[in-house]
């Protein structure tokens, strides 16, 4: 079997009963036994629609790895990519697709799920038509650009009988996880307060810093993790927000989205999460600050190289392949019908908070969060 994960799984799942028992069961079976599994079961089909940098240097590596998956169709714009893909992923003629003839994919049988990794102004249409083709649907972070996109994209999943789970691949990282163990059992007492930070360099003329497509700046796409940590370290939704943007050092490049954020999510009981998110600087941080001690991971949001600490010392947990994981979890809850932990309706809280710290953001008062 692979073997990309099993160790470290383990060795993850012996230090960490409880978290694993509660969140990977699932994950612990197949892994314990994928060697017997891939060989008897079918594995269910993705076409990654959108063959971009996530799709070819994280997605389609990590579907070699999956054990209850993989890569059996794409969807793509650019005629010019299909040799590459159609070589190195031997993914037939008929399950290749373009944006035109996408909706025909509901005539494939050996597609079973839609995974849409296109900018975000995108992902609300893709996942539609997915979902009418009669396809189960990853949607990327962030789920759409407005809540009323997200709501109508559940409703078209509901109302097709499909699945919807969004690409929150850190639900499926032990690093994470042990955080919300940390707050569940409140390992270090109560929780004072949270930090939060991911900020990285943009580069220019990018869709990222383009607001049609990208719905905002770094909130939308690194500022995501701050709100997630956050919440799931606290182990409950914020009920308000403040926020104010920085300043533009380089109004040029910065026209139509904000340079930086900085933003506060109160919690039930005071608890304050400070985050920042910038795409002119970088940071990446989760820490909590507990009556007993403290723990954070640095980098906390990445594919690998987290790093956890706590007051007593270093966490010590290996990275795994999280969208390996994620995947896997998901043909898990197709295949067994059950609930994903990254369903749409958290894509969905999640856009609301993201445009509620605009708002306090434009209008300089906190916003009171209806989720
Ligand atoms: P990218 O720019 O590398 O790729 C985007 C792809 O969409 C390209 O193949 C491009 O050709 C295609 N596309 C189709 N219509 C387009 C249009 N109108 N404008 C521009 N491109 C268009 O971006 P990416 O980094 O792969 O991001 C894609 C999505 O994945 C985004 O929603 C992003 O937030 C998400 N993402 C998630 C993670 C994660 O860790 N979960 C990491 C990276 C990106």
């Amino acid at each position: 079997m692979a073997t990309y994960q099993r160790r470290q799984f383990l060795q993850a799942s012996l230090a960490l009963p409880s978290i694993f028992a509660m969140n990977f069961d699932t994950m612990a079976e197949h892994l314990q036994s994928g060697a017997s599994f891939a060989k008897q079961d079918k594995k269910l089909g993705i076409a990654l629609l959108g063959l971009g940098k996530y799709a070819e240097e994280q997605l389609a590596p990590a579907l070699e790895k999956t054990m209850r998956c993989k890569l059996a169709g794409i969807v793509t714009g650019t005629p010019d990519k299909i040799p590459k893909w159609k070589d190195k992923y031997k993914i037939p003629d008929k399950n290749i697709y373009s944006y035109q003839n996408f909706d025909s994919i509901r005539d494939n049988p050996e597609i079973d799920i839609v995974y849409v990794v296109v900018p975000n102004s995108l992902h609300a249409e893709y996942t539609i038509r997915a979902a009418k083709a009669g396809k189960h649907v990853i949607c990327e972070k962030p789920m759409a650009t407005s809540v009323e996109d997200c709501e109508a994209m559940i409703a078209a999943c509901k109302k097709a009988g499909k699945m919807l789970s969004i690409g929150y691949r850190l639900h499926f990282e032990p690093n994470h996880l042990t955080f919300v163990e940390f707050g569940k059992k409140k390992t270090y007492g109560n929780i004072r307060s949270i930090k939060a930070i991911d900020s990285q360099e943009m580069e220019k003329g990018v869709w990222r810093l383009d607001r049609e497509r990208a719905g905002g700046g770094p909130l939308m796409d690194l500022g995501i993790y701050c709100v997630q940590g956050a919440i799931y370290s606290a182990g409950v939704n914020p009920i308000r927000v403040s926020a104010k943007e920085g300043p533009k050092t380089d109004v040029d490049k910065f026209g139509e989205v904000e340079q930086s954020i900085d933003f506060q999510l109160e919690f039930p009981g005071g608890i304050m999460a400070n985050c920042r998110t910038s795409y002119a600087e970088s940071g990446n941080l989760l820490r909590v600050e507990a009556e007993k001690g403290w723990y954070e991971l640095q980098p906390a949001f990445g594919y690998d190289g987290i790093k956890g600490k706590t007051s007593q010392g270093d966490m010590g947990l290996d990275n795994v392949n999280q969208q390996a994981l994620q995947m896997d979890d998901f043909a898990a809850c197709i295949l067994n019908n059950k609930p994903t932990r990254v369903p749409g309706e958290m894509g969905l809280r999640d856009v609301k908070i993201l445009m509620a710290i605009y708002e306090a953001a434009r209008t300089a008062r906190p916003v009171t969060l209806k989720l």
